[in-house]
């Protein structure tokens, strides 16, 4: 493929998210340049449009910025149905959900999300009388369902959702919640870190519901997006539409990442309205967080409680059997032939994150094929390194590391972990960070939290500057065997 190709796309990745490079910028085949002329191959015409209209001003100037002396570049798709499209992103935004690259609906979506909302029916207002708020009712005319933006991931149900101790509660009362609505489980409070399956989970209660009760009115919005509508909903005069679309049009209201309202005042103000609307018509009201209520930061004290008003339930990150369980019900729905060995190699060395265990798995399978090779032990291990422990859970732990490399250079292990920036501390620090992240396979963001609290850009340096100097410095590669030896790798 060309330097030039290479070159631009390497500058463009620095300008989206890393899903957005994987499934619309990756797959692309450069055919090279010819008389101004870029020719990229890509899966179908769809997937043409799509970068057209969203990505093509931006990598025609990272080809610019590659290669100014080429001058003006054209670039010219051309439609190759053998490349494989990728997998669809997990957490993309509500809005581009459910749009598998290439499919009529992605398209017909896409068209037509910028249509207006279709006029509402008439509304009754009337006054709460436990709340004292204003409230808005449809007219008893048939109801329609929510708009298609609002729908649930249709990729997220209970029967591929592995269950195993470390989400065993935030499943039963998940399943608990969807069969009987507005019950006992109001609100349902779901928090785990990133990656573990909350809006997996709390779409599938979306799902258990309308397999119930199919004209169930299940608004599935992320608390981003509440925020957004409500404001273009005071901008533009449309609050009562709003209001009645929360309050009064929904049976099920599920909020993905409330914490996003951190410090949202008005924002938090309507939603509390929203609840309390909700609540008082028995309607289920479902929501997930990166921490659990108490812990969100600047959210109003009489939300926090409201949450704790029905079940709270936490996702931790999986154990080894649960991570292996999910690696075959993943290639299963991909059709990849996985053998125990390699779902046990993979399930050791991505540890804390499923969405990482599956981009793992992708990502092997996607090479596999790339390289026309079997998925089997050797490749994985080329990909992946060497796993920390073979039979076991991680027995290498940071603590372990920085307590070797703190002793090995004469240093405190409180001095790695602050912001000290001697080098007789920060070089021990770097090393340190790089062992865990060669050996570890930690997350740079859980790095960050490790080494007290650092941001995950100063991980990443710290690791590609011991990467460069093990390369000129025999001093440094021999501390780094010697720690590494203490370690037992
Ligand atoms: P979160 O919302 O907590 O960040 P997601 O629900 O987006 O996490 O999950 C990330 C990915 O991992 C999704 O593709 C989801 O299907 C998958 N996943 C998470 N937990 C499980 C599980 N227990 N079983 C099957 N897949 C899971
Ligand atoms: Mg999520």
């Amino acid at each position: 493929m060309s330097d030039l190709w290479m070159s631009a796309i390497s500058e463009f990745r620095e300008r989206v998210s890393s899903e957005t490079y994987r499934i619309w910028i990756e797959p692309i085949v450069c055919d090279g340049l010819h008389g101004g002329r870029l020719s990229l191959r890509v899966p179908n015409q769809f997937f043409a449009d799509w970068i057209s209209a969203h990505y093509l001003e931006g990598l025609l100037s990272s080809i610019r910025k590659a290669a100014p002396e080429a001058g003006a570049v054209e670039v010219n798709f051309i439609v190759d149905a053998t490349i494989p499209v990728s997998e669809l992103p997990d957490d993309i935004e509500v809005d581009d959900r459910a749009t598998v690259p290439g499919s009529v609906s992605a398209i017909s979506r896409s068209l037509s999300r910028r249509a207006p909302i279709a006029a509402r029916s008439a509304t009754r207002r009337y006054r709460d009388d436990q709340t004292g708020e204003l409230m808005f009712e449809r007219a008893p005319t048939p109801s329609a369902p929510p708009p298609s933006e609002y729908a649930l991931n249709p990729r997220y149900h209970f029967d591929n959702f592995i269950v195993g101790s470390s989400n065993q509660l935030a499943h039963a009362a998940s399943i608990a919640a969807s069969e009987s609505p507005g019950k006992r489980y109001n609100p349902l409070f779901i928090y785990s870190k990133v990656g573990l399956g909350k809006t997996h989970l709390v779409n599938a209660v979306g799902h258990g519901i309308l397999e119930q009760n199919p004209s169930a009115r299940v608004y599935f919005l992320s608390a981003e997006r509440f925020t957004n509508e409500f404001i273009s909903a005071l901008q533009h005069k449309r609050i009562d539409q709003f209001r009645a679309r929360y309050r009064s049009e929904c049976d099920v209201l599920v909020i993905d990442d409330i914490q996003f309202l951190a410090g949202r005042e008005q924002t938090q103000e309507e939603f509390f309205h929203t609840f309390n609307a909700l609540y008082h018509a028995d309607k289920q009201i479902v929501v997930t967080s990166d921490v659990y209520p108490q812990r969100i930061a600047e959210m109003q004290e009489r939300l926090i409680s409201r949450f704790q008003w029905g079940l709270v339930a936490d996702i931790q990150a999986p154990e080894l059997d649960t991570r292996i369980a999910i690696l075959r019900k993943k290639a299963e729905q991909e059709r990849l032939p996985l053998t125990d060995e390699v779902a046990l190699f993979v399930a050791q060395v991505v540890q804390s994150n499923v969405r990482e265990l599956e981009g793992t798995l992708l990502r092997i399978a996607m090479k596999a094929e790339l390289m026309g090779r079997p998925i089997d032990l050797p490749l994985v291990r080329e990909m992946l390194g060497t796993p920390v422990a073979q039979n076991a859970e991680r027995l290498m732990t940071v603590d372990d590391v920085q307590r070797v490399v703190a002793d090995y250079f004469g240093v405190r292990v409180a001095d790695l972990k602050s912001d000290k920036r001697h080098r007789t501390v920060s070089l021990p620090r770097m090393v340190a960070m790089y062992i865990a992240r060669e050996r570890l396979k930690l997350s740079y963001p859980e790095l960050g939290d490790r080494f007290g609290g650092k941001d995950h850009t100063t991980v990443m340096s710290a690791c590609r500057k011991i990467n460069a100097t093990l390369v000129t410095d025999d001093a440094l590669r021999t501390s780094l065997e010697v720690i590494e030896k203490k370690l037992g790798f």
